[in-house]
Formats: structure tokens, sequence, C-alpha cells
């Protein structure tokens, strides 16, 4: 029978396919035991070889903002599926116990939970759901018929949650839409779906409830609506649907080439955050005004050893010579907290992490490390306009120490005989709420300002980016957030210092009215938003959005800024 289950749209696009329902993880397996042991043994360790290459490929294609945070999840899983302790394990239970590999993998996950609730480490505890993961993955391949390895193409996944690096590897396999239980519009896997162009709906508290195996389902992942057995009507409204998004795509691509000017003919900078090649290349053709945030900690999340200064002088004069002399804003280390490096640098065992030894702090405990970055980057500079970027900065201190290791490492590289251009202007990302209160205090020794949303947000709030479970708590439209933003943005602009916003804010075409009203010119965001970006710009009417800035900034609530982003900003949030 038809049923319409009204939800959250998280990213948008029409998808007409057969429900594939996921409950949540629990391997419910009996005790079962086999014959042929070696037949077993090899039938385990095949599948632990498709996983492996799943893996491997999964890494290979992953590029963009949340390559750091999503590989270093996969190299995790990686290493866990080459664990000795897990593996042998495995072949033991099978050859002892003569159990199926089934029971072996729910034998061996159930020792493990018990040997991770028994740490005293609240981190290393969670850690069990990595395991789960890794098991569920291997027992996932254990059932995959030769045929099946497609996978689940035309179909629809209908489940609790869903993890980023999951949501790549169903959209290679041809999964057309997602939908979760739980989950909300700002989470990493919901910010990687729109980069996706994957429909998902997030939220539908009932799904798992009313959805069956092969039903037939009815996703508009712009309006958060699912329908099951959809009738004529709605198959008429997904054709349109379809007609309509593909119409727009077409539309969108013709902005390759046109500026991101306002209505009123206020010139819009939008930069690229980028680290791939790939991310690269596609910002150049976008006509992207350079690359405002490189992400080094990449270089640093890939590879088990730390990149010399020569590792790291080439990626970033590669950086430049890719962008043809627009300029390339390469941000300083900033790992640490959730960014978890496998060099050993980041410190594992901080009581509260995200408060921790993390980006800046790190670098200038660290001097003989950060003095190798700055080398690398200045000498990047003689190829290049190149702009140093500092994370996590949370008092002028900081930069005054930083600006005098710069300028050192500029007069000794000089010394050497290097090419270094003339200047190098060093900015902060303004992500951490004390350094966007004592701003006016150190703003004269910056040359430009970076605003990090994703953790001013966090900071802010009191809210953890990474915790699901928050759902909607964590969002911009927060009445602390927007005025601060707008004292930091006036501050700058008063200031005459370039200032942009580089978080997942950026990237959000229905957050651009809202920016422009708060002053804002420059924006930084991952190339696969960009046109969407630039045509809500060349929508937008500056001077009538900043007319009407008092109103929004008397907004009490979320539910207040978004009356004004509709009033006069158009439709309502993503
Ligand atoms: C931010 O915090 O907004 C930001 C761009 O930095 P990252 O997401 O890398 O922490
Ligand atoms: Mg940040």
């Amino acid at each position: 029978m038809r049923l319409v289950l009204t939800a959250h749209g998280a990213s948008r696009g029409s998808a007409l396919g057969r429900a594939r329902v996921r409950l949540p993880h629990v391997l419910e397996v009996s005790e079962a035991h086999v014959e042929d042991v070696d037949a077993e043994l090899a039938r385990l360790h095949e599948a632990i070889r498709v996983v492996r290459g799943e893996m491997h490929i999964l890494r290979e294609r992953l590029h963009g903002a949340l390559a750091s945070e999503v590989g270093e999840f996969i190299d995790l899983h990686a290493l866990l599926l080459d664990d000795p302790e897990l593996l042998h394990g495995l072949d033991t239970l099978i050859r002892n116990g003569r159990y199926t590999a089934d029971y072996a993998l729910r034998l061996q996950r159930d020792r493990l939970a018990d040997v991770f609730a028994g740490m005293d480490d609240a981190y290393l505890r969670s850690r069990i759901d990595d395991i789960d993961q890794v098991i569920g993955r291997i027992h996932a391949a254990l059932h995959r018929r030769d045929a099946d390895t497609q996978g689940v193409a035309g179909e629809i996944l209908v489940t609790d949650n869903i993890a980023p690096t999951e949501l790549l590897q169903l959209q290679s396999q041809g999964v057309l839409a997602v939908i979760t239980a739980g989950g909300s519009m700002l989470s990493h896997s919901a910010i990687l779906a729109r980069s996706l162009h994957l429909p998902l709906v997030v939220s539908a508290q009932q799904a798992l409830q009313k959805i069956n195996d092969g039903d037939v389902l009815v996703v508009d992942g712009g309006n958060g609506l699912v329908i099951r057995e959809p009738d004529a009507n709605d198959l008429r409204a997904h054709r349109a649907r379809t007609r309509d998004y593909a119409r727009e795509r077409k539309q969108l691509n013709r902005l390759r080439r046109e500026p991101s000017r306002t209505v009123d003919g206020v010139d819009i900078k939008l930069w690229a955050n980028a680290e791939s090649r790939e991310d690269v290349a596609e910002a150049h053709a976008l006509g992207a005004a350079g690359v405002g945030l490189y992400r080094t900690e990449f270089l640093f999340l890939n590879s088990a050893r730390l990149p010399d200064e020569d590792a790291q002088f080439r990626a970033y004069r590669d950086l430049v010579l890719g962008m043809t002399g627009r300029t390339v804003t390469i941000r300083t280390l900033d790992v640490g907290a959730d960014k978890a490096d496998r060099t050993g640098l980041a410190l594992t065992d901080e009581p509260n992490p995200a408060l921790g030894v993390r980006g800046v702090r790190l670098s200038l405990l660290r001097d003989d490390l950060f003095e190798t970055q700055l080398r690398a980057m200045v000498r990047a500079s003689g190829y290049g306009p190149v702009r140093v970027l500092v994370p996590m900065v949370c008092c002028r201190e900081e930069m005054v120490a930083v600006r005098a290791l710069l300028k050192r490492v500029i007069e000794d590289l000089k010394h050497e005989g290097q090419a270094v251009a003339e200047t190098i202007p060093l900015g902060a990302m303004i992500e951490v709420p004390s350094a966007a209160i004592a701003l006016p205090g150190f703003i004269g020794m910056l040359d430009f300002i970076s605003i990090g949303t994703n953790d001013l947000v966090q900071y802010l709030l009191a809210v953890d980016r990474n915790n699901e479970l928050l759902g909607e708590l964590y969002t911009p439209l927060h009445p602390a957030v927007l005025r601060l933003l707008h004292d930091v943005i006036k501050l700058a602009n008063k200031r005459g210092k370039p200032v942009s916003v580089c978080g997942e804010m950026a990237a959000e075409p229905l957050f651009a009215p809202l920016l422009l009203a708060l002053g804002l010119e420059e924006l930084s965001l991952h190339p696969a938003r960009l046109l969407e970006v630039r045509r809500a710009i060349r929508d937008c009417d500056a001077g009538a959005l900043r007319e009407n800035l008092p109103a929004l900034l008397r907004a009490h609530d979320r539910i207040g800024i978004e009356k004004w982003m509709q009033a006069f900003a158009g439709p309502s949030p993503v």
C-alpha cells in the first residue's frame, strides 16, 4: 500500500528503485560446523581478500575535503584486516572448532568486544565499532557470489545510519539513493553525499519499520520524502524531477566560464579547497580564484613516515604549478583531535583531544617539524604565489611565534640561494572563539583571515562536529555563530584584510545569501560545489541583503534565521 514518509532531505536528487533494508549491524549467526575445514578457511580468506581489494579501491577514489578524515578510517580498517591477532584467531576457531567462517567471525567479534569493554580508556573502548565494521564487511563478503560483486545497482539502501566510506562504495556499486533512520543534514556523510550528488534522506525515523526488502520506493532527496509503493502520480512527479535535475546540471555547466558576480555587480571571489590532483585540475577548470585551503595533514595521514622537506616541497610546488599563477593557500599541519595520523605525531592519550595539542599548538611544540614544513612552503613560493595559513590559533602569541619563525626561514633560504617570493602573506584560521573575540588585538599582524566554520561552530556551541547523536545542534544557523561571524568579517573589512570562509558553510548554496549579507566577499569550497554556489551568488542582490542584515542579527533562534532566509534569500535551508 502507498505510504509517504516525511523526513529531512540531506542531498538533492530523485530516485526510483527497490529497497534494500539493512538492519542495524548485529552479527546474528548461530553455531554451525563444517566438514571440510580447508574449504572453509579458503572461503574466509577469499572474503578477506575481497574486502582488502574494496578498501584499496575506496582509498584510491578518495579525494577532496573529506579525504583526510575518511581516509583515516579506511587506513585503520585496512590495518585491522592485516591484524595477526584477528586473522590467526579466526583460523584457529575454524580449524579447532570446525566452525563455519560466519560463526568464527561472531565468536571472534564477541571475544574482542569483551577485551575492549574491559579497557579503561573511553576512546579505545569505542574502537570496537571499527572491529564491528571490519567484521561486518568480511561477513558481507562471505555471502556475495561472484556475480553479486557488482553489488546492488538500482537499489535504494534503507539503513539506520551510514558512514562516509560506505557512501563512496555504494555509489560506485550503483546504489541510487540512501535513506537513514538517524543522521543529520550537516554530518560528514551528508556533506559527502551532496558532493557525490547521491540523493540522501536522513531522520526517516519510521523507515526501518515501514519499509521491507524489495518494496518499490521513490526518494525525493530535495524535499526529504520517501514514497513506498508509489502510484502513477508519484511516478510522473519523479520523472519530472529527474528531468529538472538533468536540465539544472546542464545549466550549471554553462556557468563554468561565467563570473561569480551578484545581480548588483559585486564580484565574489571563489577559492577552492583542494588537495588531490583531480581537485586542483577541477578548481582550475571552473575558474576558481586560487586554492583557498590546502590541508597539509593529507600528506601526513597517508603515510606511515613523516614526509621530509623535499617530499613536502615537491607536493607544494606541484600544487603551485597546477594553479598556473593563481595564489595557493597552504595550511600548516592540523593533526590532533579527530585527525590522528599514522606517524605517531598526534598524541593519542590526551584526556580531551579536541581541546588538546592540535594544529598550531603541535607545530609550536615540535619546532623542528614546523621549520621543515615552513621551509618547504617557502621554497614552493619560488614557483608561484603562496600564502601560509595557520590553523587552530587561539591567541596573539601564537601568531607572533609563527611570524618570527617564518621570517627566519625566509632569511635562511635566501641566504642559501633559493628562489623565494617577494612576499608570502601569513594568515590565521579563525576557528577558535577566543581568537575571533581577541582578533582586534592582533589583526594588525595578519595579512589575511580564513574563517573555519567547521570548528568555530563546534567550539562556540560546544557541539562535537563528529557526533551524529547531536544532530541538528551542530549548525551555523545559530545567533551566536552569525554574530561572531559578523564581528570578524566587519573588522577584517574595516582594516582592509582579505577574509574568507573555508568551512563547509561556504559550500552550501543556500547559505550564500546569508554570508553575503554578513559582508563576506570571498568563499573557499570544494570544487564539486563551486558551480552551485556560483549560481546562488549570481541570484543574490548583495546591496539588498546587506540592508536587511540588522533583521538577521536580531533573530533569536534558528527558526528566526530560517525565516529571514526564506524572506530575503529564497527557499528553506538544505
Ligand atoms: C574548519 O574548521 O572550518 C576547517 C576548514 O578546517 P578543518 O575542517 O580542516 O578542521
Ligand atoms: Mg578546522
